[in-house]
């Protein structure tokens, strides 16, 4: 059984991005830039920033920030959305999520100029991945499919790789989706149909959730229940991608799959935490790249 570190992983992607940086700075003359907008103080929602910006520096990037108050108007969190879409350094634009209740995110989403879209939640990027022509793709779900083609090669996990691993191609697997939201379940859907998998989407109106997974050869699990997935949902050698992010009692991270009943069935499984999560960030810096290298065009 494979254990899918993504953190490992995702360590793989900073480098590979840092190297084509450093091999694209000298000729465009500037760095990749991304710029993140946090609106309020959520604790969780700064340490993902901090994290983000962390990540941007060792990639190569510059980073710039705008830190509004919670009690900023739609019109203000625009604003700032409108400065990094004028200023040329700024390559992708991230809003953090979730933005304090009152204010409408998809509409801020929307302002973003989608060329800077670096999460790849903007609804023309949504719309050109329906059509397969995404240049950027939601961040999240491409980190599940590249943890997915982790799963699928001979990569040996832990060593350095010299280059990203091939797309996978999925004709002939049955992928089970559980979720359906726009940031996860959605997106990560049509990605799969892309590669050519044959889809389930389960959602909180399905019946049977666990009779449709049990005959699938990979599992995503994007819900927010912990645990959810048990063994008997999970046919032996399948792929579990475990997005889930639940904070339990004690005060520690778990996802949706109960990890210890179902890593020995599997033939791959990502942990939580340290599985998707790295990946999403790692996805970020990729997306800023590829809006870094738009703007040449
Ligand atoms: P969401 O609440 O928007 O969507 C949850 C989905 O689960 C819905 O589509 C709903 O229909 C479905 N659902 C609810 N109960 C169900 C049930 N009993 N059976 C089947 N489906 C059910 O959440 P989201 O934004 O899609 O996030 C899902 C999980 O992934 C959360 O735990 C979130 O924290 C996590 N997440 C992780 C990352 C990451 O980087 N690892 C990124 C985004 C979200």
């Amino acid at each position: 059984m494979k254990i899918l570190d993504g953190r490992w992983f995702a360590k793989q992607y900073h480098k590979w991005i840092k190297e084509e940086v450093e091999t694209l700075y000298p000729k465009h003359g500037r760095r990749p830039g991304l710029g993140v907008i946090l609106v309020g103080d959520n604790p969780a929602s700064k340490a993902y920033i901090s994290t983000k910006e962390k990540v941007a520096k060792k990639c190569g990037f510059e980073a710039f920030d705008q830190f509004l108050p919670a009690t900023s108007t739609f019109e203000e969190v625009k604003e700032a959305i409108e400065k990094f879409n004028k200023n040329e350094k700024v390559d992708g634009i991230l809003l953090q999520l979730p933005v304090p209740k009152g204010l409408d995110s998809n509409a801020l989403i929307s302002a973003i100029n989608f060329k800077k879209d670096a999460d790849g939640l903007h609804p023309i990027n949504q719309g050109l991945l329906q059509r397969g022509d995404a240049k950027v793709k939601s961040c999240t779900p491409l980190g599940a499919l590249k943890l997915i083609d982790l799963a699928y090669s001979e990569a040996e996990i832990g060593s350095e790789l010299a280059r990203e691993i091939p797309e996978k191609d999925l004709s002939g697997k049955l992928a089970a989706v559980i979720g359906r939201s726009i940031l996860v379940g959605k997106p990560v859907a049509s990605m799969l149909l892309e590669r050519n998998a044959t889809v389930i989407q389960a959602h909180s109106r399905t019946e049977n959730v666990k009779d449709l997974c049990k005959s699938a050869d990979i599992i995503i699990a994007a819900v927010g229940i912990p645990h959810l997935v048990k063994a008997d949902w999970v046919k032996d050698g399948a792929i579990v991608i475990d997005v889930g992010i639940n904070r339990i009692e004690d005060g520690s991270l778990t996802g949706d799959v109960d990890y210890e009943s179902v890593a020995s069935k599997c033939a791959a499984i990502t942990p939580v935490p340290r599985g998707v999560g790295p990946m999403t960030v790692a996805m970020l810096m990729k997306n800023t790249l590829e809006c870094y290298k738009g703007s040449f065009l």
